[in-house]
C-alpha cells in the first residue's frame, strides 16, 4: 500500500496482487508493467496470459486495515485506489487474493474504494452475489475510456449498481464527442505521462469538459501529461500550468450516494 501517492485523486493505492494482460491502446506505454518488468520481483514477469500474478504481501493487507482506522479516527473517509499494478477484474486474477478483497472492503467502511478497471463487463459476474443487488456503500466502479473505440465500456459500467460510478479518461488519445454520462458520477481527465507519451490535443480535452460541465458531472482534470496544450513535449510532466486547462484546475469530487 502507498499513502500519499502522486495520484492526486486518491488518498492511497493498493494493490491485492501484482500483474495484468494489456487489453487496448491505453495500456500500450502502461507504467505498472514497466515498473514490473525492471523490478523483476520474483525473477519473473507477472505481465501476461499465463504469468504469475504477485500476491500483496501479510503487512500490505494489515496496512489497509490501519488505514480504515485512522479514517474513522478523523471522521472523514479515505480513498483507495484499486489497483495501480493490476485490474482487479481480470480473468487471471487469483481467486483467493480476489476473494479477500472483497472481504477487506466489506471490513473497511472508513474507506472509500475506487475500483478502476478496463473490463467492466466483467464486474457483475466477479463481485460478491449480494453486491449486485445492494451495491457497498463504500466501492466506487470506475472504468477507462481513452478514446470513441471504447465507449462500449461505459455502456457496461452503467449496468453495475454503485453508489459512485466514474470515467477515468486518461490518457485521452482521440476525440470523444459523444460521451453517455447518464448515471455516471465523477470524471478523470488526463493526458499521456512517461519517455514515449503520446499528445492529448487541447480540443479533445475541451470537448470532454464542455459535454462534463454541461450535464453537472465533477470533473478531475489530471494533468496534461508529457505534452503541454501546445502538443510541445515537455521535460517533466508537471511544468507550470500542467494541471490547468484553459486557465482553470478542475479538482472536483463525486457526491456519494446515501
Ligand atoms: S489494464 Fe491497466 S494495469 Fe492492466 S495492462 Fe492495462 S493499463 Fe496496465
Amino acid at each position: 500500500m502507498s499513502i500519499g501517492t502522486g495520484i492526486e485523486w486518491t488518498d492511497a493505492t493498493f494493490n491485492p496482487w501484482t500483474g495484468c494482460t494489456k487489453v487496448s491502446p491505453g495500456c500500450k506505454f502502461c507504467y505498472a508493467a514497466l515498473f514490473d518488468s525492471r523490478h523483476l520481483h520474483e525473477k519473473q514477469s507477472h505481465w501476461g496470459p499465463g504469468a504469475r500474478r504477485m500476491p500483496a504481501s501479510e503487512a500490505q493487507w494489515e496496512q489497509v486495515a490501519a488505514l480504515n482506522r485512522r479514517a474513522e479516527k478523523r471522521g472523514t473517509p479515505l480513498r483507495v485506489f484499486c489497483a495501480s499494478m493490476a485490474d482487479v477484474f481480470e480473468s487471471e486474477a487469483p481467486v483467493a487474493q480476489q476473494k479477500r478483497l472483497w472481504e477487506t472492503i466489506a471490513a473497511t467502511p472508513h474507506l472509500r474504494w475506487q475500483l478502476l478497471t478496463k473490463r467492466p463487463e466483467r464486474v457483475l459476474e466477479t463481485i460478491p452475489e449480494a453486491w449486485r443487488v445492494t451495491p457497498p456503500p463504500n466501492v466506487w466502479y470506475g472504468t477507462s475510456v481513452e478514446s470513441a473505440d471504447y465507449l462500449r465500456r461505459v455502456a457496461e459500467l452503467q449496468k453495475v449498481p454503485a453508489a459512485v460510478r466514474f470515467l477515468s479518461v486518461e490518457p485521452l488519445l482521440g476525440s470523444i464527442p459523444l460521451m453517455p454520462l447518464d448515471g455516471i458520477g465523477w470524471v478523470i481527465l488526463g493526458g499521456e505521462s512517461g519517455p514515449h507519451a503520446r499528445p492529448m490535443e487541447a480540443e479533445w480535452a475541451r470537448e470532454i469538459r464542455d459535454q462534463v460541465v454541461r450535464v453537472g458531472v465533477p470533473l478531475f482534470f489530471k494533468q496534461w501529461g508529457q505534452h503541454n496544450s501546445k502538443g510541445r513535449r515537455m521535460k517533466s510532466k508537471k511544468f507550470k500550468g500542467y494541471n490547468r486547462l484553459d486557465g482553470k484546475t478542475w479538482r472536483q469530487f463525486p457526491k456519494e450516494a446515501s
